[in-house]
């Protein structure tokens, strides 16, 4: 007997979900439910200046919609905060982290000197090997963020869809300078107290990977699978958003497509499904709808590229 997996998909309660969102929502949903798995939901709802109260609930109806169910009540990161303090004590008691003190803007300058040998976005270490009165004296001048002590590793691993990759991990922050638990952090420790054993999500995550990857192993955590899904972008190449055309079920309705079509519209351009099922709204005799598409779900029919947000999406 294989063992139960459990899947996961962890939106941002920020706004409505596109057809991007819906499209990993659906890989997520489907990868669990054809190993006969289990499909949690849960809000990461700690970025609180963005977060909105109406979209908890519509996103909750857009998944239900598609006929994307659940187990079990959605969790609210928000309500965890305690489960996040004690994973950052136990790093600090093992001195992996480390105060620091860099604006957005002073580590850019920093990465980009030309004797910098990071890469753009890596943090330079500026902060690393501060003594105490230096970390005192800043600290009278800005609240610190706390970085974790990566040690310049990298980490290799099989995504299951976009195959064997490796990224280095820098020095990255795991508690913000406003006191709240970073997203690497807390992603970590959640999905490993849920026992998901399946992270589904989009590819614009795949690097950060690697840092969830040392994070298990610094807090004894068992990692689970991978599997990144390309994200839809705009025709220009930007992150698909609002004003990029009919891109909710809102939108799609209003152009006269039920959820199952759209449904369907991301099935194609997941290799699930062919357009002539598409069109004729049935599959292996059976309509066209979330269930149907289980027995049909296999890794290596999905996409290794950005989807280009199609035609029938574009704003008119
Ligand atoms: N909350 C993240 C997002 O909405 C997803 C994080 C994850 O799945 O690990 O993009």
């Amino acid at each position: 007997m294989t063992e139960m997996t459990t899947g996961r998909f962890a939106p941002s309660p920020t706004g409505r979900l596109h057809v991007g969102n819906l499209r990993t929502a659906l890989v997520a949903w489907l990868a669990a439910r054809a190993n006969d798995g289990a499909f949690l939901l849960r809000f990461e709802d700690l970025d609180t200046p963005a977060v909105r109260a109406e979209h908890y609930e519509s996103q909750r109806r857009d998944l239900e919609a598609l006929g994307l169910n659940w187990d079990g009540p959605a969790i609210c990161q928000s309500e965890r905060t305690e489960l996040y303090r004690q994973a950052l004590k136990r790093l600090t008691e093992a001195e992996l982290v480390y105060p620091c003190f860099c604006s957005r803007k002073e580590i850019r300058e920093a990465a980009s000197a030309p004797n910098m040998a990071h890469a753009g976005h890596q943090y330079p270490g500026t902060c690393r090997e501060l003594s105490s009165t230096q970390r005192a004296e800043r600290a009278l001048r800005r609240p610190p963020a706390m970085r974790l002590r990566a040690a310049d590793q990298s980490r290799r691993f099989t995504d299951l869809v976009m195959g064997e990759r490796e990224f280095a991990v820098d020095d990255f922050v795991v508690q913000r300078n406003d006191g709240t638990p970073a997203y690497h952090l807390v992603v970590v420790v959640d999905d490993a107290a849920q026992a998901v054993d399946l992270v589904v999500r989009a590819d614009d995550l795949l690097e950060s990977t690697a840092r969830h990857l040392l994070l298990y192993e610094l807090l004894e955590l068992q990692a689970p699978d991978h599997a990144h899904v390309p994200l839809v972008l705009a025709p220009n190449g930007d992150r698909l958003a609002k004003r990029h055309g009919s891109v909710n079920l809102d939108d799609r309705a209003a152009a006269g497509e039920t959820p199952d079509q759209v449904l369907a519209h991301l099935a194609v351009t997941l290799g699930l499904c062919t357009e002539t099922e598409r069109l004729a709204g049935t599959i292996d005799g059976q309509p066209l709808d979330a269930a149907a598409l289980i027995s049909r779900f296999r890794y290596d029919a999905l996409p290794t590229e950005p989807l280009y947000l199609p035609e029938v999406y574009l704003a008119p």
